[in-house]
């Protein structure tokens, strides 16, 4: 039986070459990227790394100092926002402070001449998509907690019927609770209507509940776009893996065939990835829960000799830290793979290559 190839489905924006300059600086260096009719999209990285000049060249705000933006095939680097069936949602929301929910959401309506009684049948349907009671149609907007509006300019984007909707840091102004709740809401949201989104945050936990795909923006570049499983599991450098969260990081050097860790001095048998056989120095990526304790009697690779010095709890697990030399190793383990000895005992750490990344130093 022959496999019938699947066709990708033809990506809804597409950039090639895209970059924008203030300047003599430099915002956002040529990225490349495929963004999928219907995707969940989320651009994250920290201040200042582009994201927002990013997205209003996509939002049509800006328009590129160098490469091509094509929407479904066609090129818009120059068409105007208003132009574009997209929409931006962001945190200062921008709604019409003195108008009631209703004709908030219905303006997107009214300008393109749609009769008032239908407008007002569209608004009470999105009022329901949003998980606002049909009976805010009449609040003034001002009335409402930040996040009611929230929903509200959720529910106007939604009235432009945009294929693509863009969010800027929507929820970064909530609290916590509350942002939880919309994330999922969000997301939801995205499910049954089926459109494009694109969001930018810095916060990769956000990003990781709600998005099919993450692109981690560093210092103008784009340096990985992957899935959360893949960000996480398999991020492209060191600055991806430090950014998704808490990682322990070896450095290590060759002298002749030995090699040695940084920190401590300990020589270490070490399995590298045979692209890096010739590397003279080497950064070992380990997330803390891969990492264990391993026997004394043991001969496996990986291993290094350190002390306890603190253990935390963190609910059904438990977090150690472990001196290494200079460095601090941390271990997050399940109860049940729980130290039993001493609690400043000399221990062997140790990792499983397979769950480690090793990275060029
Ligand atoms: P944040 O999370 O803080 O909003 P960001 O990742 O969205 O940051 P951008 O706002 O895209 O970053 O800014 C990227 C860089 O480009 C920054 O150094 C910023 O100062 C610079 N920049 C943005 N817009 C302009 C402009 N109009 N003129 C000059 N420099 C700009």
């Amino acid at each position: 039986v022959e496999a019938v190839p699947v066709p990708t489905p033809r990506p809804v924006l597409q950039l090639v070459g895209v970059r924008k300059t203030f300047g003599a600086f430099s915002a956002v260096e040529r990225i490349d990227l495929d963004i999928r009719e219907g995707e969940f999209l989320t651009i994250v990285g920290p201040s200042g790394s582009g994201k927002t000049t990013l997205l209003r060249m996509l939002a049509g705000m800006e328009a590129p100092s160098e490469g091509n933006i094509t929407l479904r095939g066609e090129l818009i680097n120059d068409l105007p926002a208003n132009k574009r069936p997209t929409c931006l949602v962001f945190q200062s929301l921008a709604l019409f402070p003195h108008k009631t929910v209703g004709q908030n959401i219905e303006f997107p309506l009214k300008v393109k001449g749609v009769p008032p009684a239908q407008r007002k049948e569209r608004a009470l349907e999105l009022l329901r998509m949003v998980r606002l009671p049909e009976a805010y149609y009449g609040k003034n907007v001002m009335k409402c907690s930040g996040g009611e509006r929230q929903r509200v300019a959720l529910a106007r984007a939604f009235a432009y019927d945009p294929d693509v909707l863009f969010f800027d840091e929507p929820l970064s102004a909530l609290d916590y609770k509350l942002k939880k709740v919309l994330e999922k809401e969000l997301k939801d949201l995205h499910k049954e209507s089926g459109k494009t989104f694109i969001y930018i945050t810095h916060s990769l936990e956000e990003a990781m509940v709600m998005s099919d795909r993450i692109g981690v923006m560093q210092a103008g570049r784009l340096v990985q776009v992957g899935t959360p499983e893949e960000i996480y599991t398999r991020p492209a450098n060191r600055f991806v893996s430090e950014f998704v969260g808490e990682v322990n990081v070896v450095g290590v050097s060759r002298e002749g065939m030995r090699w040695t860790a940084d920190d401590s001095g300990q020589e270490i048998r070490l399995a590298l990835p045979r692209q890096m056989a010739d590397a003279a120095r080497a950064a070992v990526v380990i997330r803390p829960e891969f990492m264990r304790f391993v026997d004394a009697a043991s001969t496996a690779d990986n291993v290094l000799r350190g002390r306890i010095y603190n253990e935390y709890s963190l609910g059904s697990r438990i977090q150690y830290q472990v001196r290494v030399g200079e460095r601090t190793v941390l271990l997050e383990l399940s109860r049940a793979q729980a130290w039993r000895g001493a609690p400043d005992a000399d221990v062997l750490v140790g990792w499983d290559a397979a769950d480690a990344i090793v990275v060029e130093a």
